[in-house]
């Protein structure tokens, strides 16, 4: 199964989230220490996003986007000093990313040029395709769209059944705006017709998502990761998650990427949301295989 990473804090180098620590995600893609049973190694490919204000927004050069949450009592007080400022650009922010469908230890890329950007907010993901499925660079994770990006750890069963079944429920674009013929491509485009116009709190729409693609397709394995470059969002679904809350920093990974005891595994069937400078795990109220739910 694939493994994602997502991070909020101060700016950092977005190529150094890819390479930290002794269990990197660069080095999850050889050797990755809990797959529970869902592969081997993730040598199809990655990516990696980051957020920033267009460059009109910045003109003091900087990284583009103004930290407002972390978990030290110093950067609260920089939240709440920032909130009318962060309230008027946040709206702004703008999502890029690189890609590539080679195993990540073979680009030069990431450690040559991604370490030369600097965000507050990284969301990056290893791909280990299922099977089935192109490998290709439109399949690799993050996905985005607007300001969001998304990544799926998971496969879904009969995909093309099922989330044809949940589009139409939904009302959901198009699936053929999909980047590439892969469950979580179209997964992401049912979940970005949710979150379309604000409506939904992303948490619940993910959690919508998730009760209606089991309802047909019980096996499914769905463990999202999804943000906005001021919150994140994640969800497990048969596969292991943990959240380090730092000091003013947030990440929530696959596995823990070194051997800070400040990591917190999140137990199956949990969402995670970081959000204003807070983590908060609650159960997945999902009942399987009921459609409507
Ligand atoms: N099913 C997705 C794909 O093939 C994700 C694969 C995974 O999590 N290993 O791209």
């Amino acid at each position: 199964m694939c493994r994602h990473l997502a991070y909020l804090g101060p700016p950092t180098p977005v190529g150094e989230l890819l390479t930290r620590g002794p269990y990197s995600l660069r080095t999850q893609s050889w050797a990755p220490r809990e797959m529970r049973g869902g592969g081997t190694i993730n040598a199809d490919g990655f990516g990696v996003a980051w957020w920033h204000l267009p460059d009109a927004a910045t003109p003091d050069g900087g990284p583009g986007v103004i930290w407002h949450g972390g978990a030290s009592p110093d950067s609260r007080a920089a939240a709440r000093a920032t909130s009318a400022e962060t309230a008027s650009t946040t709206a702004d922010l703008t999502v890029s990313r690189y890609r590539n469908a080679a195993p990540i230890w073979t680009d030069p890329a990431v450690g040559e040029v991604l370490p030369q950007l600097r965000s507050t907010a990284v969301l990056a993901a290893i791909r280990s395709a299922t099977v089935g499925m192109p490998i290709e660079r439109s399949a690799c994770a993050p996905f985005t769209h607007g300001r969001w990006a998304f990544s799926h750890n998971g496969a879904i069963p009969d995909w093309r059944r099922v989330l044809t079944d949940v589009a139409a429920e939904f009302g959901s674009p198009p699936l053929l705006e999909a980047e590439s013929l892969t469950d979580s491509a179209a997964l992401w485009v049912i979940l970005r017709g949710l979150l379309e116009g604000g409506g939904m709190e992303p948490g619940e729409a993910v959690r919508r998502v998730m009760a209606a693609v089991l309802a047909r397709s019980p096996e499914a394995r769905l463990n999202l990761l999804l943000g906005d470059g001021v919150g994140i969002w994640g969800s497990t679904w048969h596969h292991s998650l943990s959240v380090l809350a730092g000091d003013g920093f947030f990440v929530v990974a696959s596995e823990p990427f070194d051997d800070d005891s400040r990591w917190r595994p999140v137990g199956d069937r949990q969402l995670v949301r970081v959000v204003g400078g807070r983590v908060s795990v609650e159960p997945l109220d999902i009942e399987i295989g009921r459609a409507g739910s």
